[in-house]
């Protein structure tokens, strides 16, 4: 071994012994001759001290140094005098008195300073080009060792409860999971191609056919999409599969292993079960499929209010059967009118006609271009519905269509409590949303599957199916943190026949079905048991769980929001040999050429 202890290591107990340390040279500091060299490692820094009286050729060498170098230092561990102590470090205690100075190797002057503070405000690009560099910071190793303490958690959860972990193929094909497929040519067949998985969702239901019973896997995925939304093409899931299961037991498995991943991760463990709410009362109530349930602020209903009002705008959308709803926005009553007309376009963009308010102001007044066409009873009404005081403001949408008033005052919800400071940082929030609806309509108007085609209909709606397949809920649920969807899941079709129907339904022509899914309508046939599962998005979990401001914080080489990986290049062009190989011509559009 090169050293005998790390820089995080040393304390008072050592003092008088001997030690050898390597690491980087975080900083060099010349005190009128005599040398301080803040000494680096994953395990911490410890204060190296070189005098000339004592020792003139290390101190040469160690004033010699510049940050980042690598150096190799034997010394003595001496206490610090009382008023030279640093309680932030663990090594504060001591020094080590440098009496041999090795360098290792140079480095040249990093293109950004990998202090905490001065790297925080660098741009993310020029960390990335160099991320080996932006490895080295305490607080993004910090990150990725509290996502490996996760990950060691989840392997033993799912360990005692009989999990198996199975690796599943990268090379394979295109499973439906609603994003685009990466392609990878393949060689040997001309103008065949594997595509990564999307997910191992086939292959895990496969499993279960298999007669595995538990799987599951810490998985990496891959969808060609839009990465706007702080997404990565690749990214890794907790992948599970249960057979014999109602989504009740799956249930248990997952809160038992979040509150496992929550302990690991050092926060306090949730009480469980982990509260449960349907979709359907979900954005009912808070307008979204991910319910933040760390503040109020819920969506209430006002048709109770303004049936049969004379206020024409409500009036017609309730006699129509659309919604009338509003959210009371506490103590945001001063906004400026500024950000009104913010919200009031935002109302424009979700298909309303605007965004009606009050404002309730300090003498209790209200502010309100609407107010006066109010009956006393109406107001009366939605004082006691809103619980309306000083300082409130009320925000109103109505619409045809009560999905798209859902929506808007969800989205509202988020952005008003978000502007009012009113979410706590530190609290944990979990909730399952339940009940999905089977189907949702895509812009063409067609049935396409909420969820993915093998999910199975609640057997109560079973009905549906043919009258109303809209109409339709699943046993698809998702997993959510803090308004964030953790992951999704739902008990699949295990018949083959019903699978055959989804199929039908979801207008998935003959050749289709048996070139996709004919694997899997055979393997459906010879006695599959009933089975179901989830995945949960890995790397926001551990964002969640360690911090950091995007899931880029949680992956040691992520790629920046066009795809790209800036250290390595990639993706990057490929020589004509390569191309001609794997039989493939480029024809590129004219823009992107030379
Ligand atoms: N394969 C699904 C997904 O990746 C999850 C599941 O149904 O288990 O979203």
């Amino acid at each position: 071994m090169q050293r005998t202890h790390t820089c995080g290591q040393l304390n008072q107990e050592h003092i008088g012994k001997t030690t050898v340390l390597c690491g980087w040279v975080d900083t060099v500091r010349d005190h009128g001759g005599i040398i301080f060299i803040d000494l680096r490692d994953r395990y911490g820094i410890t204060q190296v001290v070189c005098d000339p009286d004592d020792n003139a050729a290390a101190t040469e060498i160690a004033k010699s140094t510049r940050p980042e170098y690598v150096i190799k230092v034997k010394g003595t561990v001496r206490g610090r005098p009382a008023d030279m102590v640093n309680d932030r470090l663990s090594t504060g205690g001591i020094e080590v008195i440098g009496n041999e100075v090795t360098i290792l190797n140079r480095s040249k002057t990093p293109p950004f300073p990998l202090e905490e503070a001065k790297a925080e405000k660098v741009s993310e690009e020029l960390r990335m080009e160099s991320r080996f560099l932006d490895l080295r910071r305490p607080s993004v190793q910090e990150r990725l060792r509290k996502r490996h303490k996760m990950s060691i958690a989840i392997r033993q959860f799912m360990d005692a409860q009989e999990f198996v972990e199975i690796e599943t193929p990268i090379l394979t094909k295109s499973t439906p999971e609603g994003a685009r497929d990466y392609l990878v040519p393949n060689r040997v067949t001309p103008g065949t191609f594997y595509a990564l998985p999307q997910a191992p969702q086939q292959y895990k239901q496969l499993l279960m056919m298999g007669g595995l019973d538990r799987y599951f896997q810490i998985a990496r995925c891959f969808r060609d999409e839009d990465l706007r939304a702080d997404r990565q093409p690749e990214f890794t899931q907790i992948d599970v599969e249960m057979s014999f299961v109602e989504a009740e037991d799956l249930y248990g498995i997952i809160d038992g292993l979040l509150a496992s991943v929550m302990e690991a991760s050092g926060h306090p463990v949730p009480e469980l079960p982990l509260p449960r709410i349907s979709w359907h009362e979900a954005m009912d109530r808070f307008g979204s499929d991910k319910p933040d349930l760390r503040f109020g602020w819920e969506l209430k209903d006002l048709a109770p209010v303004f049936q049969g009002t004379q206020f024409k705008v409500f009036g017609k959308v309730i006699e129509g059967g659309g919604a009338v709803k509003a959210i009371n926005a506490k103590g945001l009553a001063g906004v400026p009118i500024r950000q009104i007309d913010e919200w009031t376009e935002l109302a424009k963009s979700h298909g309303m006609g605007g965004l009606a308010y009050i404002r309730v102001q300090e003498d209790g007044s209200w502010k309100s271009p609407i107010v006066k066409f109010f009956s006393e009873a109406e107001i009366e009404g939605l004082k006691s519905t809103l619980e309306i005081e000083v300082g409130d403001l009320i925000l109103f949408a109505a619409s045809d269509t009560t999905l798209v008033v859902n929506e808007f005052l969800g989205r509202l919800r988020v952005e008003t409590a978000t502007q009012a400071g009113i979410i706590p940082e530190d609290e944990f929030k979990f909730t399952w949303v339940t009940e999905f609806p089977l189907f949702e309509s895509n812009e063409a108007g067609r049935l396409v599957p909420m969820h993915h085609p093998f999910t199975s209909v609640l057997p109560e709606d079973m009905h549906l199916l043919e009258t109303d397949p809209a109409k339709a809920r699943a046993v698809a649920y998702d997993i959510v943190l803090n308004g964030v969807e953790l992951g999704s899941g739902s008990i699949r079709i295990h018949d083959p026949e019903r699978q055959g129907q989804m199929f039908d339904l979801l207008k998935i022509s003959e050749e289709e079905k048996n070139s996709r899914f004919g694997h899997l309508l055979n393997a459906l046939s010879y006695g599959a048991p009933p089975h179901g599962g989830i995945a949960l998005g890995f790397d926001r979990l551990a964002q969640l769980m360690a911090g950091g401001n995007t899931i880029r914080d949680v992956i040691a080489f992520p790629k920046n929001h066009k795809g790209i990986d800036l250290m390595m290049d990639a993706p990057s062009t490929v020589d004509a040999k390569q191309l001609h190989d794997v039989h493939i011509q480029l024809d590129l559009p004219p823009e992107t050429e030379g």
